[in-house]
Order: C-alpha cells, then structure tokens, then sequence
C-alpha cells in the first residue's frame, strides 16, 4: 500500500531512508534545515516542504531522523502533531524517548521512537535492522511501509526501550572490537600476519564463542551460575597469564584490565566456583 510520508532531516541516514521510501513507491515529503539536501530526493519524485510544519501537514507519517533529541524538539517545537505518528529516528538515550514520547502525545500525536541497526549503504538491504518502541497501533498500521527502510522489530510499549536495546547492541559491539584490537596489538608484536590471523583463527573461534550467549543468558535469568567449564578461578588465573604475556611483549592491556577488575571482585567475594555469567551481577 502506498503512503504519504514525510521525512524530517536529510543527512546522510535521512537521505538513505527518504530514498528507499520513494523507491518503494511511497508519496514522500522531504524537509532539511539546509535546503540544497533535499535536491537529489525531489529529482528522484520527492515534494520539497519549505518548514518542519508544511512536511508535518503533508503526511499522517513523520519520519524524523537528525542528529539529536534537542534538535528533534527545536525543529518540531511550533508544529501542530494532531492526528500524526511521529516515528523518530534519531539515536538517543532511553530517558529522552520516554520525555519525546510523553512531549508528542500532550500535543496530540501518537510517538514510535526506533533504533537504526544499520549504516546508510545498508537501508534496503537485506542486513538492515530498525527497532522501534511506543505506540503498538501506529507500528500496526505503519509496518508494512517501515519494510522499505530495514527488517522493522517491535520491542514494547516502553518508548525507551528501542534506544535501550540499540545501546545494548552497540555495548556487545563494542566489547568484540576491544578484543579485537588487544588481540590485533598483541598479534602483530609478534610479527605474525594479522590478516591470517583474523580470518583463519580470530573470526571462526568468536563466532563459536557467541554460540555459546544464549546459553550464558539463560543462566543469568535463571540466577543460576553454576559451571562445568572454566570457573572463576580458572579465569582469574588465565587474565593473570594475560597480562603478563601482553607486559612481556610489550603491548598494554589497557581494554582488558576492567574486565578482569570484575574478576578479581567476584572472586575476593568467595565465589571462584561460579562461571563467567555471575559477573554480570558486579555490574
Ligand atoms: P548527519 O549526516 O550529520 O545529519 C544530521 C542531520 O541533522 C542533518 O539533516 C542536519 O541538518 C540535522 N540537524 C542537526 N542539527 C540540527 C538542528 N539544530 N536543527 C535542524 N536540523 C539539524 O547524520 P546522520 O548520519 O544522518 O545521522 C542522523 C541520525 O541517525 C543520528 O541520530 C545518528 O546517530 C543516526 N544513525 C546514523 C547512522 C549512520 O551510520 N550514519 C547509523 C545509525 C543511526 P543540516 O543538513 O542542515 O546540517
């Protein structure tokens, strides 16, 4: 089914997402603050909004998609948002989505906030993933036109849960580069090739080990971290042996010390025997 959508911030995402939307055959309103980026969408079929309000007024669905909440709320702050969803795209923290959530429906509109699982060069693309929160009714009715964009997933009702999540993600991210690049400092000390090392070794063996989340996530909402592999002990051992392995090739085992930091914790708390998972409640 085709929509009227409009879509507030073309930045590199909002330029990528607009683009999909009109691709999929949706009747798409552009608005940037800077005007010159909306010339490439409305050469492709785009109607260009002079205002934030006139791209409001054009679409029952507003896309926002800008840098930041402050700039989400200066740009939609005078704009009458009765009878739209505002599906906001912009990355930020949980607090904020509940405070835009509760800002959108005192005036009227119903509020998604999500979560952009993907780079631009990834929208329309089988790999891209979008998060969004809020208003169950207006995902409902939304879905089927959000499909243009990315794989669209539901979280709950809880605007700040979409942004939770995608910090969740991003945390898990995160954690994997750091190991990558403590192993990568301490691989190339060595002088072997790095690049070998990453897809012959490092890569099989990480996707083995994330095999093995599920199960550590079952026994985390069990509160059961009991373990038939390496206890606490053992890994307070291994981290020991670590470090001094990175001391002696002179590499700094600067990204790994925190981890074993919780560790030594738990341990100095008397529960050596229990397995990794037990750390998360030191967190
Ligand atoms: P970008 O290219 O820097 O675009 C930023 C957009 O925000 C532009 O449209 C800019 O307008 C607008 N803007 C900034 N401050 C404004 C203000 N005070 N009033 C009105 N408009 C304002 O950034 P982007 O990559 O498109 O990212 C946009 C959002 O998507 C961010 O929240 C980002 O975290 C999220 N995201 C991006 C990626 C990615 O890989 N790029 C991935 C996931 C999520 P002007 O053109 O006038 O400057």
């Amino acid at each position: 089914m085709s929509e009227n959508i409009s879509v507030l911030g073309l930045g590199l995402m909002g330029s990528a997402l607009a683009a999909s939307l009109i691709e999929a055959g949706h009747r798409v309103t552009v608005w940037n603050r800077s005007p010159a980026k909306a010339d490439p969408l409305v050469a492709k079929g785009a109607s260009r909004a002079a205002t934030p309000a006139e791209a409001v007024e054009a679409s029952p669905l507003v896309i926002v998609c800008l840098l930041d909440y402050p700039s989400v709320h200066e740009v939609l702050k005078d704009v009458p948002l009765e009878g739209r969803v505002v599906a906001n795209l912009t990355t930020g923290r949980p607090a904020e989505a509940r405070e835009t959530a509760a800002w959108v429906a005192e005036r009227g509109g119903d509020y998604l906030d999500g979560g952009i699982m993907a780079v631009p060069q990834m929208i329309a693309t089988p790999g891209a993933l979008i998060l969004y929160s809020g208003s169950q009714p207006a995902f409902d009715r939304y879905e089927q036109a959000f499909t243009a964009m990315a794989a669209p997933r539901y979280v709950g009702t809880d605007a700040g849960m979409a942004p939770l999540l995608d910090l969740a993600m991003l945390t898990g991210m995160y954690g994997q580069i750091a190991g990558f690049l403590e192993a990568a400092a301490l691989v190339t000390s060595a002088k072997y090739p790095l690049t070998d090392f990453t897809t012959d070794l490092l890569v099989p063996w990480l996707n083995a080990m994330a095999a093995q989340q599920p199960r550590w996530a079952e026994a985390i909402e069990a509160g059961d971290h009991r373990t038939e592999v390496s206890n606490l002990e053992v890994n307070r051992a291994g981290m020991e042996n670590l470090v001094r392995a990175f001391q002696e090739q002179g590499v700094k085992p600067d990204l790994l010390l925190p981890m074993k930091t919780v560790i030594d914790r738990r341990v100095a708390r008397g529960l050596a025997h229990e397995g990794l998972s037990g750390l998360v409640e030191e967190l």
